[in-house]
């Protein structure tokens, strides 16, 4: 199962911005309802704007704040979740002061304890903890000075229930807070685990140059791009008479030859050339210098620095044969490469140990 954090805290952060809508519309209900039933606490206008609309303009300048600095802040995580999650206690706080005997409402900052695990930050967690206790008593002793219906009994058992159901979200919340942060560091291994493993694919594990895996897909992307102008040369090369070498030297010597196609590519800027195995003792560079006529002259110096290469197992100097393309981008990457093969095999024909400029 892939859990995507950021879009879970995406989600919830657009959630949260937009509860106070939510809030205010069951807040006016319960005006509806109470007007219906003839009970409301004061006279009906006096109740609407007090406990309606004056939380309702208080969360809108709230989330109207909020949208701001998000914006001029350009939606940092950081910023957007700590005022979200300051934007909805205050939102929470208001609404408990104004609807003190609602113990739902008073339970409103709950949530952005519960919100603020989501951006797994411990510090605005505890603070939102503290708010929504000192809230629960605010709103409990306004209600009390303010001559509620209610008795005083009932009043600090409401109060009670609150702050045992927020010390109770204040603790899930720990448990929420540790899954996040073990599916957090769960995911980023994974991830790491994925890239080391790709990054060996791209690796040739014998000669540490590039692998086939990841030139074809490099080349095959490049040349996809029908925006390619600059001019790119592919250098098809097979080690001259290798199989003699396996046969003389035996197989692990022929591995110690492979291994100085790497030691001998160092004299190419790795910038505008990349070197790859393209299979057994084939490998295949890529130029990318804009001035082409340095591609040639790359490919004679790699042959060269590859032929000067000293062996503990023979006196022996081994050689490389080379076909050389030069591609403006309107070719498909096979056909660029079918040509460098011929011309490395008019290289063999040729008698080896040198390089082959093909036509396209
Ligand atoms: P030519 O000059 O025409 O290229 O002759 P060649 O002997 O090099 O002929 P060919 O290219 O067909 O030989 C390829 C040989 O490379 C055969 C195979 O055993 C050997 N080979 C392929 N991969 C490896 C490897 O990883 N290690 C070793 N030691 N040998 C390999
Ligand atoms: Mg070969
Ligand atoms: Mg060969």
């Amino acid at each position: 199962m892939e859990i995507n954090i950021k879009k879970i805290r995406g989600l919830m952060t657009d959630f949260m911005l937009y509860a106070w809508v939510v809030i205010s519309i069951v807040d006016f209900i319960f005006y509806l309802i109470f007007l219906y039933q003839d009970t409301l606490s004061y006279q009906p206008k006096t109740y609407f704007l007090v406990k309606v609309i004056v939380p309702f303009l208080i969360n809108g300048a709230l989330f109207c704040f909020a949208s701001f600095i998000n914006t001029s802040y350009g939606y940092s995580e950081d910023c957007k979740n700590w005022i979200c999650a300051m934007g909805l206690t205050l939102i929470g706080t208001v609404i408990a002061l104004f609807h003190s005997s609602y113990v739902v409402l008073w339970l409103s900052p709950c949530f952005g304890i519960v919100y603020s695990v989501v951006f797994q930050n411990k510090t605005i967690k505890r603070i939102l903890y503290i708010i929504t206790i000192l809230t629960i008593a605010a709103s409990a002793v306004t209600e009390y000075l303010l001559g509620s219906e209610i008795s005083l009994k009932m009043l600090i058992e409401s109060a009670v229930i609150a702050a045992v159901f927020s010390t109770l979200v204040f603790l899930v919340s720990n448990i929420i807070y540790d899954f996040f942060i073990n599916a957090e560091s769960m995911i980023e291994e994974s991830g790491e685990k994925q890239k080391a493993y790709e990054d060996r694919l791209k690796q040739d594990v014998l000669t540490k140059v590039h692998s086939r895996y990841y030139i074809d897909n490099y080349l095959t992307k490049l040349f996809k791009d029908l925006s390619l102008h600059r001019p790119i040369s592919l250098a098809m090369t097979d080690i001259d008479n290798f199989k003699h070498v396996n046969d003389t030297y035996g197989h692990e010597n022929g591995d110690e030859v492979l291994k100085r196609i790497y030691d001998a590519s160092q004299c190419l800027d790795p910038e505008t050339c990349i070197v790859s195995r393209f299979g057994g003792e084939e490998f295949l560079f890529m130029f990318t210098d804009e001035d082409v006529t340095k591609h040639r002259l790359q490919i004679e110096e790699f042959r060269k620095a590859f032929e000067a290469q000293e062996y503990p197992f023979t006196d022996e100097h081994f050689t490389i044969s080379a076909g050389l393309v030069t591609s403006y981008g309107s070719i498909p990457f096979d056909e660029v490469l079918a040509i460098a093969d011929k011309a490395l095999y008019a290289s063999k024909k040729n008698g080896k140990n040198q390089t082959t400029i093909g036509r396209i």
